[in-house]
């Protein structure tokens, strides 16, 4: 007889949601699980990272979270502000978070989370991982589904599986072929946005005590202005500050739609936040000329399924979100963990049956499509809410800033603790498991 765990899982990307779609299923005991990644190591990006605790509960789960936490701030507050005069607008304190969901709120650098992942897979002999090594295409989807995959220095070669997990990202080559097979075109969506992603050392800024008070508080901090705002926070024990931006995208407008950063210039940055209050301007003209990197924030029109035959996507591949939640990583972390959950509960006898394998993958859509959707939309209203000009909105907005969260609502959605009550509270592996008979049974 079959034996689940004996299942030749493939997954293409090793982002946040490969390297925790790896994970998870190792922890499940699945013994045959390959990575493939384009670039040569995970070389993440200079950035910091919000790790809300519906995802640190997955990350605990998955034994990684400890190392993580170490290097990690925990949260207990959020102020936010108005950019160009730097008065409060709204100061939350988060004390409780912890108490409340059973996992703190922390900041940290994205290097720590991956690390941490990558450490936690590197520990598991089922896991392989093929770094310089792109995905071409899917050659099947089902019912033997294979891939045709190139290494940066040897030939094409094509690989048999028993499940395929698209954690490709943004650009994700499986969601455009995914789609054309089901008769749709894969469409992004041009959001108008782009982010400058800043990391200041503790050294740059300890000569000014109002940075050196940012950098020591446990406050994540955002400064709003018309279409525009900077969040930040402290990461990497402190010893880094971290900054990121939104802005209208002027620069990518007439850019190919391949492209997504671009080395920006420090004027051009410092003109676009030039009304914001000495504060940050401070800490803007820290960042060396030459050094500043623009993204650009790109999302996707809602896809009509994630599922097609033995293939699922997961993550940025199939709902790219803006980073306005901070919830982008944790939903493909989160995916990954609900997809080793599902596929671990296909019997035995049913394993080498291509209709129980697309309806189980079809389980973790019913159980992820609604709720990612609904964060992914979050997202881009609160982006609407936080960079309103002046005008009647904008002061209805600020009134309930005032309120500093008291009535249970708030317009920046992350800071909202209706929101954190709906985001946090879920135990995803725990509603894999209570639902994952019953939904399958509506297939
Ligand atoms: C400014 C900004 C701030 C953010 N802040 C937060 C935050 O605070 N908290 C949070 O949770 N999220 C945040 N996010 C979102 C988060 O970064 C993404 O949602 C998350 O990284 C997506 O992970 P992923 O694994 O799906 O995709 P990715 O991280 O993009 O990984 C995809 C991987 O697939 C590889 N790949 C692509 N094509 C192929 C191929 N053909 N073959 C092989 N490999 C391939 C790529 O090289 C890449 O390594 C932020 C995003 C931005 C832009």
């Amino acid at each position: 007889m079959a034996d689940v765990r004996d299942m030749r899982i493939v997954i293409i990307g090793a982002g946040m949601g490969g390297l925790g779609t790896a994970l998870a299923f190792a922890k499940k005991g699945f013994n045959n699980i390959h990575v493939f990644e384009t670039a040569s190591n995970l070389g993440f990006v200079g950035a910091g990272i919000q790790m809300p605790p519906n995802v640190v509960r997955v990350l605990d789960r998955l034994g990684c979270w400890e190392a993580i936490l170490a290097e990690s701030t925990n949260v207990r507050g959020t102020s936010i502000r108005q950019g160009s005069t730097n008065i409060e607008l709204s100061h939350v304190e988060m004390p409780d978070i912890e108490e409340k969901y059973g996992f703190p709120h922390c900041t940290g650098h994205r290097s720590s989370l991956a690390g941490g992942l990558l450490s936690g897979c590197q520990k598991e002999n089922a896991i392989k991982f093929h770094f310089s090594t792109a995905l071409v295409r899917i050659d099947s989807f089902g019912p033997a589904p294979s891939v045709t995959l190139k290494p940066r220095d040897g030939d094409e070669y094509t690989l048999g599986a028993d499940l395929i997990l698209a954690a490709d990202g943004i650009k994700s080559r499986v969601r455009t072929q995914m789609l054309a097979e089901l008769g749709t075109e894969s469409q992004e969506e041009d959001t108008g946005q782009a982010a400058y992603r800043i990391m200041l050392q503790r050294s740059e800024m300890e000569h000014d005590p109002e940075m050196l008070a940012l950098l020591d508080s446990d406050t994540v901090v955002r400064w709003v202005g018309e279409r525009r705002h900077i969040i930040a926070y402290p990461v990497s024990n402190k010893q880094i500050y971290n900054l990121s931006s939104a802005q209208p995208d002027d620069h990518f407008a007439s850019a190919t739609n391949a492209t997504y950063t671009t080395r920006a210039s420090k004027a051009d940055m410092l003109k676009v936040y030039e009304d914001f209050c000495p504060l940050v301007q401070r800490m803007l003209n820290l960042v060396p000329d030459g050094e500043v990197c623009e993204w650009k924030l790109r999302v996707h029109k809602p896809l009509p399924t994630w599922v097609h035959g033995s293939v699922a996507l997961l993550g940025d591949a199939c709902h790219p979100t803006l980073p306005h939640l901070s919830q982008g990583a944790a939903m493909a972390i989160e995916d990954g963990a609900v997809l080793a959950e599902v596929v671990s509960k296909i019997p035995a006898d049913k394993v080498h049956d291509p209709e129980t394998v697309t309806k189980t993958l079809k389980v973790y859509e019913l159980l992820r499509k609604p709720h990612c959707t609904a964060l992914v939309d979050l997202a881009a209203h609160s982006g609407r809410s936080l960079h309103l000009g002046e005008g009647t909105a904008k002061e209805e907005r600020d009134r309930e800033f005032r309120q500093n969260g008291k009535t249970g609502s708030l317009p920046d959605k992350w800071a909202s603790p209706d929101v954190q009550q709906m985001v946090y509270s879920h135990d995803w592996i725990k509603e894999a498991n209570d639902n994952y008979e019953r939904l399958f049974a509506t297939l």
